[in-house]
């Protein structure tokens, strides 16, 4: 393949606006790349109307799986931007549009290093799966899905090709829980409190509670840090005159390795249920799509590959490095079967803000970097 038909696939992908969802049609143009080769296993997926999945599967043997989203942010204001969200526009070396960094790149990276293997007719000593992903900024329920319907079950290796730039590997990474605590009380006149039920109080009570509770995990991730905890969003009360009948609060956290989510649930509806002992508290509890934070060993076979072939294919010193937000990886990690998984892909520090581009020499690196990785992985697990 050409390097300007790499990019061009590239631009197609970023022309079609997957804003949060309309991942179909990106799966589509992903697939339909994939139909001359009737030995490509192509399956769709689907989360939700417009919304699929979608998982390529070539060749046979242990498995590397290669992972990236579909879905893009919003790209917010168009006027702010000077080259149109959705239009690919090419300045030099940059190519600019939502999702040109997070992630189209390194989807369409490792969606050609698998086409190149095809149209090379590249002998594998195993087998590569695409994992391409929905609604992975806003929960990353697409690898979900995937996870519990078996499709990371066979992996011996995964790399998730999201925007760390091919100077670092990320083997460890924080969890997220978000969590909302709705109070409910009983509205009164302000005149007569004593016929209310004041959930605004009420709420306070888990508030302070909560933030010493959660200082109590003072243990620390050498590269991640220690855990956060931060109370976002709050809002109660009906009118100034009236004893507010509901307050609501949400948090968000970031763990860390040391303490798995279900030690923070437990703390969490511990507190909730203490409270709910006094007589007016009525306090509810509830998530939205946790993840959690992902151990990583930065001495595993696969992290090391990948810094010596990325040191290699680009000539910098690659870092093994850990990272403040959560990815896929933590849902595929849920499968049946024991692999590590690493993030490392093209990108630059645009993703999510206007004019976001990628260089294109680093997005053509990061092909030669997946076909390079594909093949040694396979040649260290017969080693091993
Ligand atoms: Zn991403």
């Amino acid at each position: 393949m050409t390097p300007q038909t790499k990019v061009e696939i590239l631009q197609h992908l970023i022309q079609i606006p997957s804003v949060n969802e309309n991942e179909t049609a990106v799966a589509n143009y992903i697939a339909s790349l994939f139909a001359p080769y009737p030995q490509a296993k192509v399956e769709k997926v689907p989360f939700a109307e417009n919304r699929d999945n979608l998982v390529v599967t070539i060749g046979e043997g242990p498995q590397i799986g290669l992972s990236g989203h579909m879905d893009v942010v919003d790209p917010g204001d168009h006027s702010a931007w000077s080259h149109d969200p959705f239009g690919g526009e090419i300045v030099g070396d940059h190519l600019f549009g939502r999702g040109a960094s997070d992630m189209k790149s390194g989807l369409a990276a490792i969606v050609i290093t698998m086409l190149e293997f095809l149209e090379q007719g590249t002998p594998l000593k195993g087998s590569v799966r695409l994992l391409a992903t929905v609604g992975e900024e806003t929960g990353e329920y697409g690898a979900a899905m995937l996870t519990d319907a078996g499709y990371a079950d066979q992996l011996a290796g995964l790399v998730i090709a999201e925007p760390s730039g091919l100077d670092n590997v990320v083997y460890t990474a924080r969890g997220v829980i978000d969590y909302k605590v709705v109070s409910t009380g009983k509205g009164s006149h302000s005149a007569s409190p004593e016929k209310g039920i004041n959930a605004i109080t009420n709420l306070m009570k888990f508030y302070n509670a909560v933030g010493p509770l959660m200082a109590q995990h003072t243990e620390t991730d050498p590269v991640l840090g220690g855990l956060l905890h931060n109370v976002d969003l709050i809002s109660g009360g009906e009118q100034i005159n009236s004893i507010p009948a509901h307050a609501e609060l949400m948090a968000n956290m970031r763990t860390i390795p040391a303490y798995p989510n279900q030690v923070i649930y437990d703390e969490l509806e511990a507190l909730i249920a203490k409270l709910n002992q006094q007589p007016t508290v009525d306090l509810e509890l509830s998530y939205s799509y946790p993840e959690e934070a992902i151990p990583g060993d930065p001495n595993a076979p696969l992290v090391q590959l990948a810094k010596q072939i990325s040191d290699k294919i680009c000539g910098h010193d690659t870092k093994i490095v850990g990272s403040g937000g959560a990815n896929d990886g933590a849902e595929f990690l849920r499968a049946k079967a024991d692999f590590t998984s690493i993030e490392i892909g093209p990108g630059s520090n645009t993703s999510h803000q206007v004019d976001e581009y990628i260089s294109i020499q680093e997005y053509l690196q990061a092909i030669d970097f997946y076909e390079a990785l594909v093949p040694a992985f396979f040649a260290q697990l017969v080693k091993a």
